[in-house]
């Protein structure tokens, strides 16, 4: 047998470090997450808020039966998920907020990422340097955010190869609508089976944005037939998963446009970019 030489052998273990990248980079999309009280899908980060008691993220729509309940009985509201009080001051709640991310909350994490860019504090060179943390830890809209500051030059410099690197690798960590900016990218480089492939994954997690992509796609006869409607049943599904989502709480809380500090406590929204 004629022995490998080196070149040989790197280039394969290059190829095959590629071969990995995309299988965990097209791999099938996760489940949505649910809520922790009622199990139905999370809604839209807008509906929903983040307990910096447990770090647990609750729908609208839970948090208003809480609201209802304690204040019923006069009293000050509880998490509907540790039963802790709601925090009375911003301090107290920036302290538990705190108290998270040092013990390594990537959730946590992200949102004081958020939180340290935000208003006029615009601290984009640490809230970066978090999120690279919090991806790290598994949150795939904090690695997405990194992205972003890449792509647009916030607290770093302009940089498209890290701008994609961090994409991905939100992508990898389960983001969804990610797949939408990695199409774009993909198609604007020409690479349109990948640019494609990210597609065919955003619109099976329900992402309607791509459905336009796709239906391009199926007439330039980049995909299949059969690859279109597949995704195209799998998104129906999604939107009917999304639709049985819907409670009169979580439609109530969406009516009610909730000031989440004064009903909820929490002034530690996620104020993320995308995902
Ligand atoms: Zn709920
Ligand atoms: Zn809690």
């Amino acid at each position: 047998m004629q022995k490998e030489t080196p070149n040989k052998a790197k280039k394969k273990c290059e190829r095959k470090v590629a071969e990995l990248h995309d299988e965990a980079l097209f791999k099938d999309p996760p489940p949505p997450d649910e809520c922790p009280i009622c199990y139905l899908i999370l809604p839209n980060e807008e509906q929903t808020t983040f307990q910096t008691c447990c770090g647990k993220i609750i729908c609208n729509g839970c948090m208003i039966v809480m609201v209802k309940e304690t204040r019923a009985k006069g009293k000050p509201g509880l998490c509907p998920f540790c039963r802790k009080p709601t925090s009375t001051s911003e301090k107290e709640e920036m302290k538990r907020l705190m108290k998270l991310v040092d013990s390594g909350h990537s959730q946590a994490i992200y949102n004081y990422a958020c939180y340290i860019r935000g208003g006029d504090r615009q601290d984009w060179v640490t809230a970066n340097r978090l999120y690279l943390k919090a991806g790290e830890l598994g949150c795939a809209g904090a690695y997405y955010n990194l992205g972003g500051s890449y792509d647009q030059g916030r607290g770093v410099d302009v940089d498209e190869k890290k701008a994609k690197h961090y994409y991905e690798l939100a992508a990898i960590s389960g983001g969804i609508d990610v797949h939408n900016v990695l199409g774009g990218l993909e198609a604007q480089a020409g690479n349109y089976i990948r640019a494609m492939k990210h597609f065919i994954i955003a619109v099976k997690s329900g992402n309607n944005r791509c459905l336009g992509h796709l239906k391009v796609g199926y007439k330039s006869r980049i995909i299949t037939k059969d690859e279109y409607e597949e995704a195209l049943r799998s998104f129906q599904q999604r939107q009917q998963r999304q639709q049985e989502t819907k409670s009169d709480e979580r439609d109530q809380a969406g009516a009610a446009r909730i000031s989440e500090r004064a009903t909820f406590g929490s002034a530690f929204r996620r104020t993320e970019d995308h995902e």
